[in-house]
């Protein structure tokens, strides 16, 4: 196939086409993208419905002995807790709570930490209550 013939095939595709026939194309090209966009824009709300109102959240690995914040490293555990109350920083440690026994799965949210689109005030956004506070020891 030489240079001139791909150049002559060329611009019998663009004298061919009928008007008709270019916009059909250019209405099935909308079309196309915007199902794609539809598509695309599914797959970033789904996760953010998700999270707000099925997915559990992160059952904690540290609690507070002070402040009763939660953690999800334990590599602060038995540390320092960072928790500034008050201009003060919290006295307490991070104790390890990463038995699933340690916490209890919010009653008000059911662990999403989310309570009316809104951060559960019963667990404060964590999702579980932390409930063998007794038995940590400092
Ligand atoms: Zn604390
Ligand atoms: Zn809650």
């Amino acid at each position: 196939m030489t240079e001139e013939m791909l150049g002559g095939q060329h611009h019998n595709d663009e004298s061919d086409t009928e008007p008709s026939v270019k916009k059909a194309l250019a209405t099935a090209d909308l079309v196309r993208d915007t199902a794609l966009i539809r598509h695309l824009l599914e797959q970033v709300a789904a996760p953010i419905r998700a999270y707000h109102e099925f997915m559990k959240r992160e059952r904690p690995v540290t609690c507070c002995s002070e402040c009763g914040g939660a953690g999800y490293n334990l590599a602060v555990a038995n540390r320092r807790c960072s928790k500034i109350n008050s201009e003060q920083r919290c006295n307490g440690t991070n104790a390890i709570a990463k038995e699933i026994s340690d916490w209890d799965e919010c009653a008000l949210c059911q662990a999403t930490g989310y309570h009316r689109n809104k951060e559960c005030p019963n667990c404060k956004g964590v999702g579980y209550i932390f409930v063998t506070r007794d038995k940590v020891t400092v």
